[in-house]
């Protein structure tokens, strides 16, 4: 579903991605682990072209996103109004849920369906209680953000994003943002999509939940992929020295 080839991305003189590359298979869920400042969320924001990289490619399906050929062969930047199809089929979460505030939950949900997909709103209103119905919060649609605890916030702003039908859903530490008592609603939600087949890339601390909701697991460490394999033999029998000690000082 998607190959991600030579991705390299420098802030100045700082090269942050040295050249990253790896598949997803589609109803794969891959998980993104690594120190703080190794290049996590800017690997993920290179993935919709949200950070322009300065090499690389990334294919969804057979289609190259953010840059289309010109005319000597090469390949052009595409501007967000062209790129906005293609960033509806890669949904993105985030660690705040950027919910308007003064939208029903149904009507955060339903927003990007009636504005940026053309959809009714008797469609896009049935398709968010849809959306919410798999999140466990059909039954809060009237209400608004605020009267909303922090993970059913988190798990409105996920079906959000399945409202917009994505082939490929990023999740950037989605719960590091949660009271821990919270934490677990959202992980269980995002197990419930890893296990209906969703092709996902999840960047989280939770290290546990990565080996047991993953199917393979990159660590990342520099800009650099360290070690990639399934999750259980990455976390539980990791091959590299460095992965070794990452693991032994997040516990
Ligand atoms: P964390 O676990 O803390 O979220 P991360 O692995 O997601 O870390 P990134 O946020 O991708 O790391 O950042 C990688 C490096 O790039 C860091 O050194 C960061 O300071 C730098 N960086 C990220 N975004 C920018 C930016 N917009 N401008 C300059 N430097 C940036
Ligand atoms: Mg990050």
């Amino acid at each position: 579903l998607l190959r991600v080839s030579g991705l390299k991305k420098s802030y100045g003189p700082a090269e942050v991605l040295k050249g990253i590359s790896f598949d997803l298979k589609k109803g794969e869920t891959l998980s993104l682990i690594g120190p703080s400042g190794s290049g996590k969320s800017t690997c993920l924001r290179c993935l919709n072209f949200l950070e322009k990289p300065q090499a690389g490619e990334v294919l969804l399906g057979t289609e190259r996103i953010g840059q289309r050929p010109d005319r000597k062969g090469g390949w052009r930047l595409m501007s967000d109004t062209e790129m906005a199809p293609q960033r509806r089929e890669i949904g993105m979460v985030f660690q705040l849920f950027y919910l308007w505030p003064h939208l029903t939950v149904r009507d955060n949900v339903a927003l990007a369906s009636i504005k940026a997909a053309g959809m009714r709103r008797d469609e896009a209103h049935a398709l968010a209680e849809e959306m919410l119905e798999k999140v466990h919060l059909r039954h809060k649609a009237d209400a608004y953000p605020e009267q909303l605890s922090g993970g059913q916030q988190q798990r409105v702003a996920i079906a959000r994003t399945l409202a917009q039908k994505p082939q490929l859903i990023l999740f950037d530490e989605p719960t590091s943002a949660l009271d821990p008592e919270l934490v677990g609603e959202v992980l269980g939600v995002i197990r419930e999509l890893a296990e209906e087949g969703r092709s996902m890339i999840l960047v989280t601390h939770e290290i546990r939940f990565a080996r047991d909701v993953a199917d393979r697991v990159i660590f990342m460490e520099g800009g650099h992929i360290v070690e990639e394999g399934p999750a259980a033999q990455v976390i539980n029998q990791p091959r590299m020295e460095r992965t070794r000690s990452f693991l032994g000082q997040v516990g």
